[in-house]
């Protein structure tokens, strides 16, 4: 007879604790018992390396999976190293016991023999009481000649009695509990559902896990060798692209793959995509960041955001690590020490490929910024700057002289021999910034200007201050300092004899200017509206729009009329014949200059009526 042994008391607490609370998900206990018959078959290929007696191939050491309906019974089968009795009642007997830790700890110096041993806490066994309401263990080690059978259903104790078995190795058979109102139990005996259940967990588990599917065949689930641990000669391109598609769930090749192998402290792998499209729901809240994380090819959760910085989120993939300090239920990792420099090597990594397409695949690092380029600015604009050395050579902006897409280093290049700013200007689109009065006095100063035509480009410019030592100068704001001391002396006395009806303008117009000047960076334009440094038209409309700022910011407005253009004289001689007409020219003026920054104009009837009036006028 064999007599009922009591779990030591802290263990049955612990169980307790264990089967309730360690494990977030039930559907996890299947890793657990598979990542066993795993380590069992490691240990004794290792023992057969080691002692030449022993004969063991790896194909010798497969994995079943069986499932017994009718008795409601999932049954793993392994040909590993196996438990003799002591062994059953210290490492099942005892919660916490771990001879794959001992294991692990005592390899740990052989440098030749380094063992892929999954397990280390002695608590993965118990998870399959969440889902088991009794677990028979029947396991003949290796070398001996006695099988034994270890029972118990959780509670209140296990059994151990000699058993029957023929070869050595473990059988686990668990009778799955029935399944409640909030719980399905009856799913983990569908063949379906452990099919999916291995090849998400297992699916790099080094042996053959090998089960019987619905149509009664014998079939190998588990593919064995990670794409990703293969030395990169023995990867075709296809393979890797199959592998994405089918992995990330895209239906098309991805724009660019990159295989990291890293040995150090920790060492891991990792394999990387580049969708070629944007994916459809990146814009939204439902779309995650992240690479699947992975450690000795056993699946540890999907999408761990600590991995990828937010400017490359578009990037997905997986990385896979020896290294990595899990906790308990291997849910977690114990602290993020380890994936703060995996996550560092990878932004490295991913900045110095693009920095590398850009240069050498032109086109394809233009698809990417076309579909990404978004991600990367907001990188630096929400950073405050601090991503501004990791990133600014990656960005692209439409230009005033070349008809494609320009980096700023390549601005550089091009700049002028005394120039010493980037220019740019914002506006809605290409054809706006172009039209633009004060892009066209840059331009005629034979000055490159930047069109940007993203509302984040200005932020991101503002954050970054320069590039390569240059400042960044808006067209439109402040001063431009592009005239020579001649012209400047002109505008002077210009000034100088058009007083009074620039401050009689200044004063019709108090309420929606800050000064009336004559312009230095018109050309054939009659007047233009700048805005002092700090806030631009540009971040005036954008942060306007934002829905939580129901304060309307405003940038100063500084009206400026050109010197040169015919307007100056009409509008002096109609000063001199009668001051009041004036007023509503000026609110003409205002208005245009308005429509030509792209801003609304405050009372749109009130404009055109001025406009029919002035037609009226002219006619008369
Ligand atoms: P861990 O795997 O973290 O060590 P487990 O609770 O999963 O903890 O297992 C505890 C111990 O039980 C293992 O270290 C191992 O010694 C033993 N064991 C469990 N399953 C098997 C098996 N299928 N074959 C041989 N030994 C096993
Ligand atoms: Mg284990």
């Amino acid at each position: 007879m064999t007599r009922k042994k009591q779990f030591k008391a802290e263990s049955k607490r612990l169980l307790d604790l264990m089967i309730n609370s360690i494990y977030t998900n039930k559907e996890i206990f299947l890793r657990e018992l598979l990542s066993n018959a795993s380590d069992a078959s490691d240990k004794l290929y290792f023992k057969s390396l080691q002692d030449t007696d022993i004969k063991i191939s790896k194909n010798d050491l497969q994995i079943r999976v069986d499932v017994d309906t009718e008795n409601r019974q999932l049954i793993i089968h392994d040909r590993g190293i196996g438990m003799n009795k002591e062994e059953l009642e210290t490492y099942l007997g005892t919660i916490a016991k771990s001879d794959s830790h001992a294991f692990k700890e005592a390899l740990s110096d052989d440098e030749a023999n380094p063992v892929d041993i999954i397990g280390q806490f002695g608590v993965g066994f118990y998870s399959a009481f969440m889902v088991s309401s009794k677990i028979e263990v029947i396991s003949k080690a290796y070398g001996h000649n006695d099988a034994y059978r270890f029972e118990s259903n959780g509670l209140d104790g296990y059994r151990i009695s000699e058993a029957e078995r023929e070869h050595h190795g473990t059988t686990i058979i668990c009778t799955i509990k029935e399944s409640t109102d909030e719980e399905d139990y009856d799913q983990f005996l569908e063949p379906f559902t452990l099919t999916s259940l291995i090849k998400t967990y297992s699916d790099y588990i080094p042996y053959p896990i090998i089960m019987k599917t619905e149509e009664d065949k014998e079939e190998t689930i588990n593919s064995m060798v990670p794409l990703w641990k293969r030395s990169k000669s023995d990867v075709s391109k296809e393979q890797l692209n199959d592998f994405y598609k089918e992995k990330f769930n895209d239906f098309e090749d991805p724009l660019k793959t990159i295989q990291m192998k890293v040995e150090g402290v920790p060492s891991f792998d990792a394999l990387l995509y580049i969708p070629k499209h944007v994916p459809h729901n990146f814009y939204s809240t439902v779309y995650e960041p992240g690479l699947q994380l992975y450690s000795r090819g056993v699946f540890i959760m999907d999408r761990n955001k600590d991995l990828i910085p937010e400017h490359f989120r578009f990037v997905q993939g997986l990385v896979d690590s020896p290294d990595l300090s899990l906790n308990i239920s291997r849910e977690i990792l114990q602290h993020d020490r380890q994936l703060k420099v995996i996550s560092n090597r990878i932004e490295r990594r991913i900045q110095r490929e693009l920095e590398t397409m850009m240069k050498n695949d032109r086109d394809e690092y233009e698809k990417l910024w076309t579909n990404f380029g978004s991600s990367i600015k907001y990188g630096i604009y929400s950073s405050f700057g601090m991503n501004k050395e990791k990133l600014q050579d990656l960005l692209l902006f439409n230009s005033s002289t070349t008809n494609q897409l320009t980096s700023l280093s390549e601005y550089v290049e091009r700049m002028k021999e005394n120039q010493e700013e980037i220019y740019f200007i914002s506006g809605e689109s290409i054809a706006k910034c172009e039209i633009s009065p004060q892009a066209e006095f840059v331009r005629s100063k034979g000055y490159e200007v930047l069109y940007l035509i993203d509302e984040i480009d200005e932020f991101v410019l503002q954050v970054m201050m320069n590039y390569d030592e240059k400042n960044f100068k808006s067209v439109n704001q402040g001063d431009l300092d592009l005239i020579d001391d001649e012209t400047k002396e002109a505008i002077e006395k210009k000034t100088e004899s058009s007083k009074d009806l620039l401050s009689s303008l200044k004063e019709h117009l108090s309420h929606k200017v800050d000064d009336v000047k004559l312009s230095s960076r018109l050309v054939s334009h009659p007047v233009c509206l700048v805005s002092d440094e700090g806030l631009s038209f540009e971040m005036e409309k954008v942060l306007n729009a934002l829905p939580e700022n129901d304060e309307t910011m405003k940038a100063q407005r500084i009206l400026e009329i050109n010197p040169d253009h015919e307007l100056l004289q009409a509008l002096n001689s109609m000063y001199e014949k009668n001051p009041d007409t004036l007023k509503d020219y000026a609110d003409i003026l205002y208005d245009q200059a308005c429509l030509i920054e792209g801003l609304p104009i405050e009372d749109p009837v009130e404009f055109s009526k001025k406009i029919a009036n002035l037609m009226i006028e002219t006619s008369k």
